[in-house]
C-alpha cells in the first residue's frame, strides 16, 4: 500500500523524537513519584507532630495536676508542707521537683526545703510554661517549668528535659522534631537554644498545643524527598525505564511508517509523481480516435504505477485532489499541446473532477490556462463528474458551471445509471454528455434487465439531445450492440488501454 511508505524525515529528527518519546514516559513518571514522595513525608511529618504533641501534653499534665493539688498550700509554712511537696515528686511520674510561690518570691522546694529566690511572672510563656536550659541544681539540662498562681500564692512543678529529649530523640527517629515554648525551643539532643524555630527545608508540620501553648515542629532536611525516593521506589523506577523503552521503540517504529495519507500525498505531489494516463475514446460508427480520458496514475518510488481508486478517495477526503487535478491537467497540456494542430478536430480530453472542485470557481481559471495550450478550437475539454457523488445546486457551483460553459468546457455525467441524477439536475448543471457505466456494456448479451436500462439510457440522452459515451467496451459484441443503438462514442479495452503518454502520442499518430 502506498500510503505506509516511510516519510523522508531527517535522521537528526528521528533520534531526538525517538529520545523525546522515550524520555516523555520516565521525566512525567519521575515528577508524579516525585509528588507521591512528598505527599507521604508531609503526612509522615504531621502524624510525627501530632503524636509528640499528644506525648508533650500527657507529660505536662502530671505537672499540671502536682501544681493544682500543691496551691492551696501556698503561703503555709514550709516545714508544714515540705513533705506534700516531696509526695508529689515521688507520685507522679516525670515530675522532677514542685516548689511553692508567695508574693513573687520561691520560699519552698521539694529538694531543699525552706528557700529564696525571686520569680518573675515574665519568664513564663503564656505565664504558663517556661523552658529553661539548666538551674543551679543540673545546670547542663534543659528543664520545663509549670506555673501555676492564685493571688498572692503560687506552685511551681517542673518536667526534666532529659525526658523532653528522649521524646523527640524516640518520636522523630525518622524526621527532625523540636519542641518550642515561647522564645526558647528544645532540639533532640536536649540543647535549649533562644529565637524562632529553624525553618525545616522539607515537609515542615508546626502544631500548637491548645491547652499548654507550646509548639512542635517536625519536618526533613534538603533533599530527603530524592532519598526517599532512592530507597523506596527501585522497583517504580525500573518501571519507568521499561516504558520508556518501550515509548522510545514505539516512537522509532512509528517514524518509519508514514505519518498520514495526506502527508505523503502531499509529498508525492510536489515531487510531481502523480501523472497522467491517456485511454482514447472513439466515435461509434467510424472507430476513429475522438479523443482521450485522462486517468491519473501514481507513479510511486517505491510501490511502482499505483491505481487511482487506493489514493483517489484520500485526495478527496484531505482536498488535495484539487491541487493534484491542476497539475494533472498542466503535465497533460504539456504533453497535448504541441500536438494539437494535427488532431482531428475536435478532440475531446476528458479531465475527472470531483464535488470538492466545486466549492470556488478556481477550475474556470484552471481549464482557461488549460484550453491556451492548445491551437484554437482544436479541443473540446470534458469535465468529467460521478453520478455517485453529485454536486448540490448551490448559487456557487451553478455560477462555476455557467462558466465554463461561457468557456466553451463541457460536462458529462460519468457513471451514468449508478446514482440518481433527475432530468432537473442535468438541466440544471446543463449536461453535454451522459457516460454509460461499465456494468451495464458488461451486461449486453448477459443480462436482459441491464440491457433494459441501456437502451432506456440511450434513448434518453436521445431525447435530451446529449451526447453518449460507453465505457468498457471490451468485446467486439458489445461495441456491435452499441454501434448499432447509435451510441456516439466508445471507450474500452478493445480500442485501448489507458497508457503512458509517450506510448498515446506514438498511437495516435498511427490512427
Ligand atoms: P472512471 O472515471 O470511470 O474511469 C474509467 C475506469 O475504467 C478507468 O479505471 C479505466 O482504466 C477503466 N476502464 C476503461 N476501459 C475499460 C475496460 O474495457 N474494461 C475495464 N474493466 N475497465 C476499463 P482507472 O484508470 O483505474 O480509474 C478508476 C477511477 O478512478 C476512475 O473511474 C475515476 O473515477 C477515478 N480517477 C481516475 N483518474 C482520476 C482523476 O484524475 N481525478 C479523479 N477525480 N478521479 C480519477
Ligand atoms: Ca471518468
Ligand atoms: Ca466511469
Amino acid at each position: 500500500m502506498p500510503l505506509t511508505v516511510r516519510p523522508r524525515r531527517k535522521r537528526s529528527t528521528r533520534i531526538i523524537v525517538t529520545l523525546l518519546s522515550g524520555l516523555l514516559p520516565i521525566v512525567l513518571g519521575s515528577a508524579i513519584l516525585y509528588m507521591q514522595a512528598e505527599r507521604t513525608l508531609q503526612q509522615s511529618a504531621a502524624e510525627t507532630a501530632a503524636q509528640a504533641l499528644r506525648q508533650f501534653e500527657l507529660m505536662l499534665d502530671n505537672t499540671a495536676e502536682a501544681a493544682r493539688v500543691l496551691l492551696p498550700l501556698a503561703g503555709k509554712n514550709c516545714e508544714e508542707v515540705k513533705l506534700a511537696l516531696r509526695e508529689q515528686v515521688t507520685r507522679r511520674p516525670f515530675v522532677r521537683s514542685t516548689n511553692l510561690v508567695w508574693d513573687d518570691n520561691l520560699y519552698c522546694s521539694s529538694l531543699f526545703g525552706e528557700f529564696r529566690e525571686a520569680v518573675s511572672a515574665g519568664n513564663y510563656h503564656l505565664g504558663k510554661l517556661w523552658l529553661m536550659d539548666g538551674n543551679p541544681v543540673t545546670p547542663d539540662t534543659a528543664l520545663l517549668v509549670y506555673r501555676l498562681s492564685n493571688g498572692r500564692g503560687g506552685a511551681l512543678t517542673t518536667l526534666d528535659g532529659y525526658h523532653l529529649g528522649n521524646m523527640l530523640r524516640l518520636i522523630g527517629r525518622q524526621t527532625l522534631l523540636m519542641l518550642q515554648v515561647g522564645e526558647n525551643w528544645l532540639s533532640a539532643d536536649g540543647k535549649v537554644h533562644r529565637g524562632p524555630l529553624p525553618a525545616l527545608p522539607v515537609a515542615q508540620s508546626v502544631l500548637e498545643s491548645a491547652r499548654y501553648g507550646f509548639d512542635v515542629s517536625a519536618g526533613y532536611p534538603k533533599g530527603e524527598t530524592w532519598r526517599y525516593m532512592a530507597a523506596e521506589y527501585p522497583p517504580l523506577f525500573s518501571l519507568l525505564i521499561f516504558f520508556g523503552a518501550v515509548s522510545g521503540a514505539i516512537g522509532h517504529f512509528l517514524q518509519q511508517r508514514s505519518t498520514s495519507p495526506s502527508h505523503e500525498m502531499l509529498r508525492a505531489l510536489e515531487a510531481g509523481e502523480f501523472i497522467p494516463y491517456f485511454q482514447p475514446v472513439v466515435h461509434g460508427d467510424s472507430k476513429q480516435w475522438s479523443g482521450a480520458e485522462v486517468l491519473m496514475r501514481w507513479n510511486h518510488p517505491k510501490e511502482g504505477l499505483v491505481r487511482p481508486d487506493l489514493f483517489i478517495p484520500f485526495a478527496e477526503h484531505s482536498g488535495l485532489i484539487v491541487p493534484m487535478t491542476r497539475a494533472l491537467m498542466q503535465q497533460t497540456a504539456v504533453i497535448l499541446g504541441p500536438q494539437s494542430p494535427n488532431f482531428t478536430k475536435p478532440f475531446h480530453i476528458g479531465i475527472n473532477i470531483t464535488a470538492s472542485h466545486c466549492r470556488d470557481l478556481e477550475l474556470v481559471e484552471d481549464c482557461r490556462i488549460f484550453l491556451q495550450a492548445f491551437a484554437p478550437g482544436s479541443v473540446d475539454l470534458v469535465l468529467e463528474l460521478t453520478e455517485r457523488e453529485l454536486i448540490e445546486p448551490s448559487a456557487i457551483a451553478v455560477q462555476l458551471f455557467e462558466q465554463l460553459h461561457a468557456l466553451g468546457v463541457k460536462i458529462a455525467i460519468d457513471d451514468f445509471g449508478t446514482g440518481h441524477s433527475s432530468l432537473g439536475y442535468l438541466r440544471t448543471f446543463n449536461v453535454d454528455y451522459l457516460k454509460i457505466d461499465q456494468s451495464f456494456v458488461a451486461m449486453i448479451g448477459v443480462d436482459a434487465l441491464s440491457r433494459h436500462i441501456l437502451d432506456s439510457i440511450i434513448e434518453l440522452s436521445a431525447k435530451l439531445d446529449l451526447g453518449i459515451v460507453a465505457e468498457g467496451v471490451e468485446t467486439q459484441a458489445q461495441s456491435d450492440y452499441l454501434t448499432a443503438h447509435r451510441v456516439n462514442f466508445l471507450q474500452g479495452y478493445l480500442f485501448g488501454k489507458p497508457m503512458p503518454a509517450a506510448d498515446f502520442i506514438r498511437a495516435l499518430s498511427d490512427h
